[in-house]
């Protein structure tokens, strides 16, 4: 019987398809009907239809996860990659709202994006920036107070930055920093 079923799925589907059509009042009614003699026990029903269904594209989706991990990497990369630059300012917000118990400034994603993208080399040690070892650097340490904002902030690598630690170079006079 499953098999003829699933032999014949097309045929009866086009079958009822048909039959709708052409009795569509009847079959509404109908439907209507047997709703309203017991309503709760179709709520009852719908509800299982709907967990059964839920679960089984669940597990469908699951499965076809395990069978095509490198489409999943991909996906996950792609993501990562159009989130990045709002992830980072993320980051910033929380790590500034720790230490500050405030907000101290914004930067919006596509201004930092503007930023990394012109980068071309580290402005300390010179060596090329890539999409992998460049950072933001906050000129003024937000730790002492420096503030999350375009004019103190600067595109240095990865290495520059965490030897700078939160030492404030000297050359930059404190005055010009701010919002
Ligand atoms: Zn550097």
């Amino acid at each position: 019987m499953y098999r003829w079923r699933s032999k014949h799925r097309e045929e009866m589907a086009a079958k009822s398809r048909e039959y709708y059509a052409k009795h569509r009042e009847d079959v509404r009614r109908r439907a209507y009907c047997r709703y309203w003699e017991n309503p709760e026990e179709h709520r009852a029903q719908r509800r299982k239809y709907v967990a059964r269904w839920r679960s089984k594209a669940v597990k469908a989706a699951q499965e076809w996860k395990k069978r095509n991990p490198e489409k999943v990497a991909e996906h996950r990369r792609k993501y990562r990659e159009k989130h990045r630059e709002q992830r980072l300012e993320e980051q910033y917000q929380r790590r500034i709202r720790k230490r500050l118990g405030v907000s101290a400034g914004s930067i919006s994603p596509s201004a930092i994006a503007q930023l990394l993208n012109a980068a071309k080399r580290c402005p300390d040690c010179k060596c090329i920036l890539t999409s992998d070892n460049r950072s933001v650097d906050h000129i003024y340490p937000l730790s002492r107070g420096g503030l999350h904002t375009l004019f103190n902030v600067r595109i240095v690598c990865r290495s520059c930055n965490s030897r700078k630690h939160t030492n404030i170079p000297e050359q930059v006079p404190l005055g010009s920093f701010g919002g």
